[in-house]
Protein backbone atom coordinates (compact mmCIF):
# COMPACT_ATOMS: atom_id res chain seq x y z
CA UNK A 1 0.00 0.00 0.00
CA UNK A 2 0.96 3.73 -1.03
CA UNK A 3 2.39 5.03 2.30
CA UNK A 4 2.09 8.79 2.62
CA UNK A 5 3.72 11.07 4.77
CA UNK A 6 1.78 13.90 7.09
CA UNK A 7 1.85 17.73 7.07
CA UNK A 8 2.11 19.14 10.14
CA UNK A 9 -0.91 21.63 10.90
CA UNK A 10 -2.26 20.62 7.53
CA UNK A 11 -4.75 17.87 6.03
CA UNK A 12 -2.07 17.45 3.18
CA UNK A 13 -0.51 14.31 2.58
CA UNK A 14 2.20 13.58 0.38
CA UNK A 15 2.89 9.98 -1.00
CA UNK A 16 6.05 8.79 -0.10
CA UNK A 17 8.34 7.99 -2.64
CA UNK A 18 11.87 6.44 -2.12
CA UNK A 19 13.78 6.34 0.93
CA UNK A 20 17.17 7.37 1.10
CA UNK A 21 19.82 7.06 3.85
CA UNK A 22 23.00 8.63 5.11
CA UNK A 23 26.08 7.00 7.49
CA UNK A 24 28.59 8.33 8.92
CA UNK A 25 27.57 12.35 9.31
CA UNK A 26 28.11 12.87 12.92
CA UNK A 27 31.92 12.71 13.90
CA UNK A 28 31.84 11.67 17.01
CA UNK A 29 29.13 8.85 16.19
CA UNK A 30 32.29 7.81 13.24
CA UNK A 31 34.34 7.54 16.63
CA UNK A 32 32.04 5.49 18.87
CA UNK A 33 31.56 2.82 16.22
CA UNK A 34 35.28 2.09 15.25
CA UNK A 35 34.68 3.75 11.50
CA UNK A 36 36.90 6.67 10.04
CA UNK A 37 35.10 9.55 8.52
CA UNK A 38 34.35 9.17 4.76
CA UNK A 39 35.07 11.67 2.34
CA UNK A 40 31.73 11.34 0.63
CA UNK A 41 28.64 9.95 2.33
CA UNK A 42 27.82 6.80 2.66
CA UNK A 43 24.65 6.35 1.01
CA UNK A 44 22.16 3.03 1.42
CA UNK A 45 18.53 2.40 0.59
CA UNK A 46 14.84 1.76 2.44
CA UNK A 47 11.88 -0.34 1.23
CA UNK A 48 8.97 1.45 1.44
CA UNK A 49 8.05 -1.88 3.89
CA UNK A 50 10.24 -0.32 6.43
CA UNK A 51 8.34 2.50 7.04
CA UNK A 52 5.76 3.11 10.60
CA UNK A 53 4.35 6.07 11.98
CA UNK A 54 5.10 7.55 15.63
CA UNK A 55 2.64 5.66 17.79
CA UNK A 56 3.43 2.23 15.92
CA UNK A 57 5.53 -0.76 17.47
CA UNK A 58 8.90 -1.53 16.23
CA UNK A 59 9.21 -5.42 15.94
CA UNK A 60 12.54 -6.70 17.28
CA UNK A 61 13.75 -9.29 14.51
CA UNK A 62 13.90 -12.85 15.46
CA UNK A 63 17.42 -12.90 13.81
CA UNK A 64 18.67 -10.29 15.76
CA UNK A 65 19.67 -9.35 19.81
CA UNK A 66 21.67 -6.24 19.21
CA UNK A 67 18.86 -3.70 17.79
CA UNK A 68 19.86 0.25 17.68
CA UNK A 69 17.70 3.22 17.69
CA UNK A 70 19.54 6.06 15.60
CA UNK A 71 17.74 9.48 15.83
CA UNK A 72 18.08 11.52 12.34
CA UNK A 73 17.14 14.70 10.90
CA UNK A 74 14.51 13.77 7.98
CA UNK A 75 14.38 15.62 4.64
CA UNK A 76 11.62 16.13 2.41
CA UNK A 77 11.85 16.61 -1.31
CA UNK A 78 9.59 19.03 -3.09
CA UNK A 79 10.46 18.45 -6.46
CA UNK A 80 12.54 16.69 -9.23
CA UNK A 81 16.33 17.20 -9.26
CA UNK A 82 19.51 15.55 -10.72
CA UNK A 83 22.72 16.41 -10.62
CA UNK A 84 21.45 19.93 -8.77
CA UNK A 85 23.30 22.43 -8.43
CA UNK A 86 23.83 23.52 -4.58
CA UNK A 87 21.23 26.27 -4.71
CA UNK A 88 18.77 24.08 -6.58
CA UNK A 89 19.85 21.40 -4.18
CA UNK A 90 18.44 23.92 -0.97
CA UNK A 91 15.27 24.25 -2.87
CA UNK A 92 14.58 20.87 -3.84
CA UNK A 93 13.73 20.23 0.16
CA UNK A 94 10.34 21.77 1.09
CA UNK A 95 10.56 20.06 4.75
CA UNK A 96 11.72 18.38 7.34
CA UNK A 97 10.71 15.34 10.02
CA UNK A 98 12.76 13.28 12.46
CA UNK A 99 12.86 9.94 12.14
CA UNK A 100 14.79 6.93 13.09
CA UNK A 101 17.10 4.84 11.55
CA UNK A 102 16.17 0.87 13.67
CA UNK A 103 19.58 -1.05 13.01
CA UNK A 104 20.59 -4.79 13.35
CA UNK A 105 24.13 -3.65 14.82
CA UNK A 106 25.10 -7.17 15.72
CA UNK A 107 23.63 -8.39 11.49
CA UNK A 108 25.52 -5.28 10.54
CA UNK A 109 29.03 -6.30 12.22
CA UNK A 110 29.20 -9.31 10.48
CA UNK A 111 28.07 -7.79 7.33
CA UNK A 112 30.55 -5.27 7.52
CA UNK A 113 33.71 -7.69 8.08
CA UNK A 114 32.39 -9.47 4.75
CA UNK A 115 31.63 -6.55 2.95
CA UNK A 116 28.01 -7.32 2.23
CA UNK A 117 25.31 -4.77 2.00
CA UNK A 118 23.92 -3.23 4.88
CA UNK A 119 20.20 -4.87 3.61
CA UNK A 120 19.15 -7.29 6.42
CA UNK A 121 20.46 -4.99 8.77
CA UNK A 122 18.72 -1.83 8.00
CA UNK A 123 15.66 -2.75 5.74
CA UNK A 124 13.26 -5.04 7.97
CA UNK A 125 9.61 -4.17 9.00
CA UNK A 126 9.34 -1.06 11.32
CA UNK A 127 12.79 -0.40 10.51
CA UNK A 128 12.16 3.18 9.51
CA UNK A 129 9.99 5.09 11.87
CA UNK A 130 8.87 8.73 10.52
CA UNK A 131 7.26 11.90 11.98
CA UNK A 132 4.64 14.37 10.43
CA UNK A 133 6.39 16.85 8.76
CA UNK A 134 7.07 20.84 9.03
CA UNK A 135 7.24 22.27 5.99
CA UNK A 136 10.11 24.63 5.22
CA UNK A 137 8.19 27.98 4.28
CA UNK A 138 6.94 27.80 8.25
CA UNK A 139 9.81 27.17 9.45
CA UNK A 140 13.44 28.84 8.91
CA UNK A 141 16.18 25.91 10.21
CA UNK A 142 19.26 27.57 12.09
CA UNK A 143 20.96 24.35 12.88
CA UNK A 144 20.88 24.98 16.25
CA UNK A 145 17.87 22.62 16.91
CA UNK A 146 18.39 19.46 18.93
CA UNK A 147 18.17 15.74 18.14
CA UNK A 148 17.05 14.26 21.15
CA UNK A 149 16.18 10.69 21.93
CA UNK A 150 15.50 9.15 25.13
CA UNK A 151 14.39 5.79 26.04
CA UNK A 152 12.02 4.54 29.25
CA UNK A 153 13.02 8.66 29.87
CA UNK A 154 16.87 8.39 29.89
CA UNK A 155 18.40 10.53 27.08
CA UNK A 156 20.30 8.44 25.05
CA UNK A 157 21.14 10.77 21.93
CA UNK A 158 21.25 14.57 22.14
CA UNK A 159 23.15 16.88 19.66
CA UNK A 160 22.86 19.77 17.56
CA UNK A 161 22.59 19.65 13.88
CA UNK A 162 25.34 21.95 13.08
CA UNK A 163 27.47 19.03 14.40
CA UNK A 164 26.62 17.40 10.85
CA UNK A 165 29.60 16.79 8.55
CA UNK A 166 27.14 17.27 5.19
CA UNK A 167 24.57 19.43 5.35
CA UNK A 168 21.38 18.85 3.84
CA UNK A 169 21.66 20.93 0.43
CA UNK A 170 25.42 19.21 -0.02
CA UNK A 171 23.94 15.66 0.66
CA UNK A 172 20.72 16.55 -1.61
CA UNK A 173 23.28 17.67 -4.15
CA UNK A 174 25.67 14.17 -4.14
CA UNK A 175 22.54 12.09 -3.66
CA UNK A 176 21.19 13.78 -7.28
CA UNK A 177 24.42 13.16 -8.80
CA UNK A 178 24.14 9.49 -8.03
CA UNK A 179 19.78 9.22 -8.64
CA UNK A 180 17.63 11.23 -9.78
CA UNK A 181 15.37 12.55 -6.35
CA UNK A 182 11.23 13.01 -6.77
CA UNK A 183 8.54 14.76 -4.90
CA UNK A 184 7.71 12.66 -1.82
CA UNK A 185 11.31 11.35 -1.25
CA UNK A 186 12.82 11.42 1.96
CA UNK A 187 16.78 11.46 3.05
CA UNK A 188 17.89 10.14 6.58
CA UNK A 189 20.85 12.56 6.97
CA UNK A 190 22.24 10.05 9.95
CA UNK A 191 22.64 9.88 13.44
CA UNK A 192 24.92 11.35 16.02
CA UNK A 193 26.65 9.83 18.88
CA UNK A 194 24.68 7.94 21.70
CA UNK A 195 23.40 4.63 19.68
CA UNK A 196 22.56 1.95 22.60
CA UNK A 197 21.04 -1.36 22.34
CA UNK A 198 16.72 -1.22 22.73
CA UNK A 199 15.01 -3.77 24.76
CA UNK A 200 11.15 -5.27 24.06
CA UNK A 201 9.12 -3.18 26.21
CA UNK A 202 11.33 -0.03 25.94
CA UNK A 203 9.83 3.22 25.03
CA UNK A 204 11.33 5.55 22.76
CA UNK A 205 10.66 9.15 22.31
CA UNK A 206 12.63 11.07 19.95
CA UNK A 207 12.38 14.66 18.87
CA UNK A 208 13.55 17.81 16.81
CA UNK A 209 13.61 20.37 19.33
CA UNK A 210 9.55 21.13 19.83
CA UNK A 211 9.09 21.14 15.83
CA UNK A 212 8.58 17.51 15.64
CA UNK A 213 8.81 14.27 17.38
CA UNK A 214 8.06 10.49 17.68
CA UNK A 215 7.16 8.09 20.40
CA UNK A 216 6.56 4.51 19.77
CA UNK A 217 7.28 1.12 21.42
CA UNK A 218 9.41 -2.13 20.76
CA UNK A 219 7.61 -5.01 21.01
MG1 LIG B 1 21.46 5.87 10.37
Amino acid sequence: MQKQIKIINSSTTIPIGKIVCVGRNYVEHIHELGNEVPEKPVVFLKPNSSIIYSGDEIIYPNYSNDMHHEIELLLLIGKTVKDASLEDSENAIIGYGVGLDMTLRDVQDVLKKKGHPWTIAKCFDTSAVLSDFILKENYKITFEEELILKVNDEVRQREKLNKMIFKPAELVQYLSSIMTLDYGDIIFTGTPKGVSKVNKGDSLLGSLDNLVNIKCSVK
